[in-house]
Parts: C-alpha cells; sequence; structure tokens
C-alpha cells in the first residue's frame, strides 16, 4: 500500500484515511481520476449537488502536490491581465482575473462551511528579489488598485518589507490582504471526509490503467471498472501516459520543502511576526513561512528529472540560509518534495476533451486556490454551467513542442538558463 511521502504534512495529518480499493464493476454519474484537490473538490461539490460519483486514486487522498505543497493560496494568475486582454479580449480578462479572486474566497469558504481544521491563516506578500523587480511590483499594485478595482493589496517598500519579514534582503513588495496560507494536506482530507458524508464514493490504491471513451465512458484498474456518464482527469503533474492529449499540454517539474525545528516565539516573531505566507520574485519562486507550531517551511529549489535530489534538506537549506544567516544551525526536521505540472503559458488547462471527457491540470505553481476550483467549475459544466470552463478555454494551451517524448530538452534548457538569471543581480 503506497503511503504519503514523509513530510511536516504528513506528520501532522488530522486523518489517516483508509478508502477501499476499487474491485469488480460499478456504475457511476461522474468518475474522477484523481485524489487531490481538482480531483476531491469535484466529487465535493458533485455530491453535494446530489450525484453520484466515484473517484479513483492510485495512492492515497492527498498523496500528490496537493498534500505537500506551500500552501499558499492568492489572488492573480500566472499571466498578467494585460497579455491576457492582448490573447483574449478584456471581457475574457477579466473573468480569468475574477475567477482568481473567487478561488481564493472559494477554498476559504468550503473551510468555514466544512469546519476543515488545516491552519487557514491570513496574508500573502510577494518580495522583490531584484531592485527592479520592486518597480514592476509597485506598477502591478497600482494596476490591480486602478484598473482592476481590486483593492485589498497594497505596495510596501524596502523598509516595510524589512520591518515584516526581519531581513533587508528585499526591495519591496506587494502585500495581499486576502491572500492566505493552509496546512494543504489536512485541507484535501477535509474536502474528501465532506465528499463522504455527502455520499461520494473514494477509492485509494487504484491506478487507472486506461480508459474507454463513449456515450457511457469506462474506466479500468487492474481489478476493477467503472462505468459512468462524465469523466474527469485530475492527475495533475502524475498524470504520466493515461491521456496522450492531455499529457501534451504539460510539463511535470519537481518542487522542493523543508521543515525547521519550531522556533522559538522570539525567533518567530523577529522573521515573521504576522504570521503571513511569502513568495520571492525569482523564477525559481522561493515562498516561506511559519507553520502552526512555528517551524519555519521554506520552499524553493527544483528540478526536472525523474528523480528528486538525493540530500533535499541541502538543496533547499542553502535558499533559506541566504535570507536567514542567523537559522544554518537550525535542525531540518522534515525535506521533501513533490511534482506539480506546467504549462507553455503557465495558465491551467482546464478543458472539454470530449462532450463528456473532461480535464483540468498544469496550473503551474497556483494549484491550491485554482484546483479547488477547477473542480467546483467542473461541477458545473456537468450541471449544464459552462461559463467558468468557457472562460479558461477561450484561453488555448499550446501543447509543449515535441510532445511528452521531446518536451524536455528544449524547456529544460530554457527553465535553467532563467534559474541561472535569479543568480545575478
Ligand atoms: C512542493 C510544491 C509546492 C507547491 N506550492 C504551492 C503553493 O504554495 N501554492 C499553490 O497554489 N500551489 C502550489 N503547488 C502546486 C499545487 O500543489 C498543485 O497545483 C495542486 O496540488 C494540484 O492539485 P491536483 O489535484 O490537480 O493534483 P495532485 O494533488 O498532484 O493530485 C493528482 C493525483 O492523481 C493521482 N493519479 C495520477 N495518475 C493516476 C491514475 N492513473 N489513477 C489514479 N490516480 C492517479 C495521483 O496519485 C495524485 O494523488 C506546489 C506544488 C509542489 C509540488
Amino acid at each position: 500500500m503506497n503511503t504519503h511521502e514523509a513530510s511536516y504534512y504528513a506528520a501532522t495529518a488530522n486523518i489517516q484515511t483508509d478508502y477501499p480499493s476499487l474491485t469488480g464493476e460499478a456504475e457511476t454519474d461522474i468518475c474522477i481520476i484523481g485524489g487531490g484537490f481538482t480531483g476531491v473538490s469535484a466529487a465535493l461539490h458533485l455530491a453535494e449537488a446530489g450525484f453520484k460519483v466515484s473517484l479513483v486514486e492510485a495512492n492515497k487522498i492527498g498523496w500528490g502536490a496537493s498534500g505537500r505543497n506551500g500552501g499558499q493560496i492568492c489572488q492573480g494568475h500566472n499571466m498578467g491581465h494585460e497579455d491576457m486582454i492582448k490573447q483574449v479580449g478584456k471581457d475574457t480578462a477579466d473573468l480569468l482575473w475574477q475567477s482568481s479572486v473567487d478561488s481564493v474566497a472559494l477554498v476559504k469558504e468550503l473551510v468555514k462551511r466544512y469546519n476543515i481544521d488545516c491552519d487557514l491563516t491570513a496574508g500573502v506578500l510577494h518580495v522583490a528579489s531584484k531592485r527592479r523587480h520592486g518597480d514592476e511590483i509597485k506598477e502591478s499594485v497600482e494596476y490591480k488598485r486602478n484598473t482592476l478595482g481590486y483593492s485589498a493589496v497594497d505596495y510596501l517598500t524596502a523598509d516595510e518589507v524589512a520591518k515584516k519579514l526581519g531581513t533587508d534582503r528585499y526591495f519591496g513588495g506587494e502585500f495581499y490582504r486576502e491572500g492566505a496560507h493552509i496546512h494543504p494536506l489536512n485541507f484535501v482530507l477535509g474536502m474528501a471526509q465532506s465528499a463522504i458524508a455527502h455520499g461520494a464514493t473514494l477509492y485509494e490504491n487504484s491506478t487507472v490503467i486506461s480508459y474507454k471513451t463513449g456515450e457511457k465512458p469506462e474506466v479500468f484498474t487492474e481489478k476493477g471498472k467503472i462505468r459512468c456518464r462524465y469523466l474527469l482527469f485530475a492527475c495533475n503533474g502524475y498524470l504520466g501516459k493515461l491521456n496522450g492529449a492531455a499529457a501534451k499540454k504539460i510539463m511535470p517539474i519537481n518542487n522542493f520543502i523543508i521543515a525547521t525545528e519550531p522556533l522559538s516565539d522570539e525567533q518567530a516573531n523577529r522573521i515573521n511576526a504576522e504570521r503571513v505566507a511569502v513568495a520571492d520574485s525569482k523564477f525559481v519562486v522561493n515562498y516561506f513561512r511559519l507553520s502552526a507550531d512555528q517551524r519555519l517551511l521554506w520552499g524553493g529549489g527544483e528540478n526536472y528529472s525523474q528523480h528528486f535530489p538525493k540530500d533535499i534538506a541541502s538543496f533547499v537549506k542553502k535558499h533559506m540560509i541566504e535570507i536567514y544567516p542567523e537559522l544554518a544551525s537550525h535542525k531540518i526536521d522534515y525535506a521533501w518534495g513533490g511534482t506539480l505540472a506546467i504549462t507553455l503559458n503557465r495558465m491551467p488547462h482546464i478543458a472539454r476533451q470530449e462532450q463528456n471527457i473532461f480535464v483540468a491540470q498544469g496550473y503551474s505553481g497556483h494549484g491550491v486556490a485554482l484546483a479547488t476550483y477547477a473542480g467546483a467549475i467542473f461541477a458545473k459544466a456537468v450541471q449544464g454551467s459552462l461559463e467558468g470552463i468557457d472562460a479558461f478555454e477561450r484561453l488555448p494551451i499550446k501543447d509543449f513542442p515535441g510532445g511528452t517524448l521531446l518536451r524536455w530538452p528544449g524547456l529544460v534548457a530554457g527553465m535553467l538558463y532563467y534559474s541561472m538569471l535569479d543568480r545575478l543581480p
């Protein structure tokens, strides 16, 4: 049986799930492949709406990126609103911006509605790692406030950031008052419990090995089969070759996090008195926050291979010490990695492949809120309301050049080039 990757989150999970594996044949309205935010949110929203829904997860609920990530939820997409306007016009760009705001609100609302104990804490601060990024951030805050009419974001000077974070390494920042951070594994587990309470069936340790399309799609595992009316692929970075057309839209990349031993109150208050989540402006982003028990959770460093680095703790710790050298002697209690999926334009790929077959993936580092949201808009699509998915479909997601086989060499070279620029002033 596959268990969770050892991590701070796995060690502090509220529950240990032990859902059945799929054996024999079953018939359902909707079948979902993948038990992360995308799949579990879809199951929850569909079960709430009264549908018969089955979710099939190869490992454990939350085993993938959803149980291992930085837990940061923030308004905005990787692609700026102005670039979106050039591609899809103002109306769709506005809808997409609003979807990012709604996605954050949805996570908070689900936490509240289902009383999910996942350390929900307010505030996300994006900081400038280079001087020119500080100017760009200032402009971006003005744009959000004046053009998008979004006023819950404030520009902070370098001094103001230094006061909040106890370091003078940054050149200003933007503070999202309505951004937040959560214990992601406990969030997805809480959604799973709520989905089951509404009648959803969740299978674990059940790898889907193939599927058939048609009026009644069929999904096959080694020991079972599900026939359904609608099918959702929610496998993200772990999709592999299961769905070739979807696989061409994404590139899986690995990202890593460490958790220090708990900091003293004095240390914790010095580096982050307000307990906000932080992300810097590097191409390979560093992101960090304090956990509920005052560990510094620091994410940074990524690789593009099939394997994680042998010593994840050292791989990541060097980035933390650059900002907080005083933590060099702190013990690293946990170090882990996960695989996420990016798309070519870094916007999510949420689409209908056929009338009754959907895919939602490629959140490119913004999946905590957007994957949860994707599950909700898929549920609406099944009920005949396609506006949410249409907005994303209007922004085309191109295949990676070379498809799944050849996407690596060129893309990896590009990624390494940009990550090298991170090291320049
Ligand atoms: C280290 C790290 C840090 C991150 N930090 C952040 C952050 O701070 N904020 C943010 O917004 N995003 C972050 N992300 C991204 C975010 O975690 C993902 O976008 C999000 O979790 C995607 O959710 P998902 O449900 O689509 O995929 P996943 O959670 O990866 O779930 C996919 C599931 O599909 C299952 N599966 C795959 N193939 C099959 C099959 N054949 N049969 C059955 N099941 C299958 C897998 O076992 C897996 O459980 C981070 C990601 C990583 C790895």
